[in-house]
């Protein structure tokens, strides 16, 4: 899933300052799961801006929606009606989502209220870490189920730098040692020789380095 976090306030109220009727627009996806920019998220923003506001002297009108995706027209659709009375609406969708409402209302001005931060995996409740960086050759078959590359700070492909202590990354101890997890996890499965085996350079041109990239369906019906 997406993950990402609510703009700073501060921020927030910076991006708005010039408006004073503004649409709040959830999306019920990912956003909503990690507690970023669901329904609950929009009107608690719409509430601490009406409040700023009065603290201001200043009059504001603000409305909060959730869509079920922002990152799918039909759905973005369902707020047309409300649209030509806000001159902003702040998405807290993620950045596909923001860029998806923009391209889909150009007319409209369209503010990030979120800070999208990669693709995580829930670990408990309230906590969400980045496991994966989409790299377009995926490599877990030799790493026993995890990525080297989101979770070693120095992106290893042939093991450990050396550096890690008690099982922890030298970069940011908060962080386990990637390459110890892989390691233990292969050695409770007997399967340490995949270590021995050479892993050449990745083609770093299959993931975001070689620009943005595309998926197409050709085998999938166009309506
Ligand atoms: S190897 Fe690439 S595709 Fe697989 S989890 Fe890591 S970043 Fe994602
Ligand atoms: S200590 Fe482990 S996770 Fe950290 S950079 Fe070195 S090999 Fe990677």
């Amino acid at each position: 899933m997406i993950i990402g976090q609510r703009k700073p306030l501060k921020r927030i109220f910076e991006m708005l300052d010039p408006y004073d009727r503004i649409l709040i627009a959830g999306c019920g996806s990912c956003v909503t799961v990690c507690m970023s920019g669901g329904l609950k998220e929009a009107e608690e923003t719409a509430a601490v801006l009406r409040l700023h506001r009065q603290a201001e002297g200043r009059p504001v009108e603000v409305r909060a929606r959730v869509v079920e995706r922002q990152c799918e027209p039909e759905f973005l659709e369902t707020l047309d009606a409300d649209l030509p009375h806000f001159q902003v609406v702040l998405s807290l969708a993620c950045g596909v989502g923001v860029q998806r409402y923009s391209l889909f209302r150009p007319g409209k001005l369209i503010l990030p209220g979120l800070d999208t931060l990669g693709s995580g995996l829930p670990v408990r409740q309230g906590l969400w870490e980045e496991v994966c960086l989409g790299c377009g050759d995926c490599l877990l078959d030799q790493t026993a189920g995890v990525c080297p590359i989101t979770r070693c700070a120095k992106g290893l492909l042939n093991g450990p730098c050396g550096g890690s202590r008690n099982g922890r990354c030298e970069a940011n101890t908060e962080n386990h040692c990637a390459w110890q997890i892989i390691y233990d996890r292969l050695a409770a499965r007997g399967e340490l020789n995949l270590l021995e085996e050479y892993r050449p350079p990745k083609d770093w041109s299959r993931g975001h380095w070689g620009g943005p990239r595309r998926l197409e369906r050709e085998d999938m019906p166009i309506v």
